[in-house]
């Protein structure tokens, strides 16, 4: 028998203790991913507990497919209109929020963490593919849907990669 989805994100949550991971609560559409076929950055706050989300991503060798890396809601979302560091979406005021990660291991335990400005609901993927900007979302303007998914790969690659370091 293979692993359950919800039990290879988990084990995918590469900067929880294992109580923090054990509490988490994952929206039925993550329950239901194909974990081998994630090819985007997927997000999302966790509907117990809001002021904290997941950043999943295709992982590297080695991390079973995904690596996964829990944020938290640092101070109160962008009070002007802004843009996520990852999508590169801009959004209008209070859509943006400074979410932070703790680090992997001893840095995390001493209390290190690595903060970014993100689209507050973590849909990025989602933000990405809006073909036509409006007034409250705008995608980087001249760029196609494949130049934004790819690049919102590279940077949260890096991100995750900050977290991990
Ligand atoms: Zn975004």
């Amino acid at each position: 028998m293979t692993d359950s989805t919800d039990t290879r994100i988990r084990r995918a949550m590469a900067n929880s203790t294992k109580g923090e991971t054990g509490r988490m609560t994952l929206p039925p559409w993550v329950r239901d991913l194909d974990l081998d076929a994630v090819d985007d950055v997927l997000g999302w706050r966790d509907p117990k507990a809001p002021d904290r989300g997941v950043l999943l991503l295709p992982g590297d060798e080695g991390d079973d497919g995904v690596v996964a890396i829990a944020l938290r809601a640092g101070e109160r979302a962008a009070r002007a209109t802004a843009m996520c560091a990852l999508c590169r979406t801009t959004h209008a005021p209070g859509r943006v929020e400074l979410l932070v990660a703790r680090r992997a291991g001893a840095a995390g335990r001493n209390g290190d963490t690595v903060g970014t400005y993100v689209c507050g609901d973590l849909r990025c993927a989602q933000h990405v593919r809006v073909e036509k900007a409006t007034a409250a979302l705008r995608p980087t303007p001249g760029t196609s849907v494949e130049e934004r998914r790819e690049g919102l790969r590279e940077r949260a690659r890096r991100f995750v990669d900050a977290v991990l370091s």
